[in-house]
């Protein structure tokens, strides 16, 4: 976003934040590590940051924050509401660092796993025109989010769009919330839960 001449005259003290948009200083908010001024949306996203990271944190402390992987492209479908489908029922409820592991599922693999609408709309949210160009987009064997689980139920007719699989009655559907995309950073994939230790910890952050 940049500002017209008019309102950098409307500024006692124009400057240009790191961003690259010009704010008055006197608006301005100092940084919370360094000795800079920045304005008042980087200033916002610094506070996102900071709460969500504290949040991870005690989680963390808590002993209920864990990771699990997925197949892509299933765990990046986890930033776009997909109702993740497992064939076990959970009682874990939290925090989840969300990992896309190694593999990738082959197109035959998602075709008898999904119908052609959700995988039309696998295409369409992630703007490519084939799926081996997704096999090409998609990061693998790293973290990539952080969420919330917060229920787990039956599969239903109904969780067909938002779960991109087809109704299975001995399906379960695990519901997630408030799923955070992070910058992404390696990590050892493996089947179940684990545990997010305290050096996975001090690799998240929320993507800016
Ligand atoms: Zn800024």
């Amino acid at each position: 976003m940049t500002q017209s001449n008019k309102d950098l005259s409307t500024m006692e003290m124009p400057v240009m934040c790191e961003c690259g948009v010009w704010f008055d200083l006197n608006d301005g908010y100092g940084k919370e590590d360094e000795n800079v001024t920045v304005c008042e949306s980087c200033h916002n996203k610094e506070v996102d940051a900071r709460e969500f990271w504290e949040e991870c944190e005690t989680e963390f402390l808590d002993g209920n924050f864990r990771m699990l992987s997925w197949n892509q492209p299933f765990a990046s479908l986890m930033l776009h509401g997909k109702i993740e489908t497992r064939r076990k029922s959970t009682n874990v409820r939290g925090k989840v660092l969300i990992c896309a592991c190694k593999k990738f599922y082959s197109f035959d693999q998602v075709k008898n796993l999904s119908c052609d609408y959700q995988i039309g709309d696998l295409l369409n949210l992630f703007s490519v025109i084939s799926y081996s160009s997704l096999q090409n987009k998609l990061p693998i064997g790293v973290a990539i989010a952080v969420g919330d689980l917060i229920n787990c139920r039956p599969h239903t007719l109904q969780d067909m769009p938002k779960s991109f699989v087809n109704h299975d009655a001995n399906l379960f559907s695990w519901v997630f919330e408030n799923v955070k995309q992070i910058d992404p950073f390696e990590i050892k994939g493996k089947q179940g839960w684990g545990f997010v230790t305290e050096d996975i910890l001090n690799k998240i952050r929320l993507k800016q």
